[in-house]
């Protein structure tokens, strides 16, 4: 079956807007995180955020695979940071694309859950930089932004030839090992 969802790439100016608090947390919602959860597994993706499928709401879907299943984060909001952790990080709104980003390497976060109970964690390494990158997402944020100047002019040299020649970007570089090209 095919995904529910078309995950917006990068021009897509849905990307680029903050999204609003979700208010209601029902059925509805339930429904649609199960519908981003099958396309993130599809794309296939660590984690996918709510405009990342054109819907304008704080709120994102992942698995790190855990074995727990697919978890939501609903109104995220990092409290604290700390340290430093440099990651190969992508983003399935920027295919093909993969940069090395120091962001803080422990946050602690509180949101809500889908059963609309408060949640309160710590978060390091791997889940740390999941979260930090799908609340960029929320506040239309992209990789993009994170990079230096000699990353971004490589950036933006993949993307306009992508745009000529119409073709895929090429495969991620290596270090490709614990990429997070897949954590969108
Ligand atoms: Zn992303």
């Amino acid at each position: 079956m095919a995904s529910p969802y078309a995950i917006r790439i990068v021009g897509d100016p849905v990307l680029r807007q903050r999204a609003d608090d979700v208010t209601d947390i029902d059925g509805r919602l339930a429904k649609l995180c199960q519908d981003m959860a099958q396309t993130m597994y599809e794309a296939p993706g660590l984690g996918l955020a709510a405009p990342q499928v054109g819907v304008q709401k704080r709120f994102f879907v992942y698995d790190l695979g855990a074995g727990d299943g697919t978890e939501v984060l609903i109104n995220p909001v990092v409290t604290e940071s700390a340290g430093e952790w440099e990651f190969h990080e992508g983003c399935l709104s920027v295919p093909g694309l993969g940069f090395d980003i120091v962001r803080p390497k422990e946050i602690h976060v509180t949101g809500v859950d889908l059963d609309g109970n408060e949640v309160s964690f710590e978060a390091d390494e791997l889940l740390a930089r999941l979260v930090q990158h799908e609340l960029d997402h929320l506040d239309g944020v992209l990789l993009l932004d994170h990079l230096d100047d000699e990353q971004r002019r490589e950036a933006k040299k993949a993307l306009r030839e992508r745009a000529m020649v119409g073709e895929p970007a090429p495969a991620v570089p290596e270090p490709a090992k614990r990429s997070l090209f897949r954590l969108r």
